[in-house]
């Protein structure tokens, strides 16, 4: 069956600075890969090429067999296809919790607003953030915010959700609500490529987990493989200093 992301040969150079050095990456449908790795090896770089926020240079990416585009005109067509969560939330301020989540139901796919608002209250509902429909994002704690990001995400009904770091930016006792809004995404067969040190997340989550180094993925396993036998010296190394 062919792949719902697929990465293959991917290489990015920032001017001489060379990313991505030729990524290949496959996440079949329903399946949940956590990307680890240390910071500057490029994780966020490949994220933000599966959703084109970024250009990539050479190689392919596909999602469900289409190309990501380089042609600017149909690069909304494609972001709408694949949801993504950032470290820092990005919510508009200048909104209400609501009118983050239909912002793009309504701009993007010009949805009427009322059916919108019921799509939004939908999913605000499975976050668990239905009460503070009408609360302002500076009103929330990073967790909540965080829980109506994804909301917002996935109003826009994505093929695929990426998450980057999703949960650090958060206080420690936060950080367990935003899991289980992504483990429950994942119980109910989203595709996901999730950038995370949360390693009791991969091991009890991932059906893969990936380890990227210096702009390739070095390997990729089970998480239960690479966490107790890594293949790569490298990969036991960064093991190492963050288990
Ligand atoms: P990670 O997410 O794994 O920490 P990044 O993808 O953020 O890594 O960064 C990989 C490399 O790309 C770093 O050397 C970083 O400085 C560089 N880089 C990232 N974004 C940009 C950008 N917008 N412009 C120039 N260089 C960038
Ligand atoms: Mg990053």
């Amino acid at each position: 069956m062919q792949d719902t992301i697929s990465i293959e040969g991917v290489h990015k150079w920032f001017d001489t600075n060379h990313v991505l050095k030729g990524v290949d990456l496959n996440v079949g449908n329903s399946d949940v890969v956590v990307v680890i790795g240390a910071s500057g090896s490029g994780k966020s770089t490949l994220l933000r090429c599966v959703n084109r926020l970024e250009t990539y240079t050479k190689g392919k990416i596909s999602i469900n067999g289409d190309k990501v585009p380089s042609d600017e005109k149909e690069i909304n067509s494609m972001r709408s296809r694949v949801g993504m969560v950032f470290q820092h939330f990005n919510l508009f301020p200048h909104m209400s919790v609501l009118g983050n989540v239909t912002e793009g139901p309504t701009q993007v796919r010009k949805m009427p607003k009322k059916e919108a608002a019921e799509l939004g209250m939908s999913f605000l509902d499975k976050v668990g953030m239905a009460e503070k429909a009408d609360a302002y994002p500076e009103t929330l704690s990073g967790g909540q915010k965080q829980r109506v990001a994804i909301a917002r995400a996935l109003a826009m009904k994505p093929e695929v959700m990426l998450f980057d770091e999703p949960t650090s930016a958060l206080d420690p006792e936060l950080v367990g609500e935003v899991l289980t809004v992504m483990r429950d995404l994942a119980d109910d067969g989203m595709t996901m490529m999730v950038v995370t040190h949360e390693m009791n997340f991969a091991n009890e989550v991932a059906d893969s987990v990936a380890f990227m180094d210096q702009g390739v993925i070095l390997e990729q396993d089970s998480p239960s493989r690479l966490f107790s036998a890594p293949a790569e010296q490298r990969t036991q190394e960064f093991l190492s200093q963050i288990l």
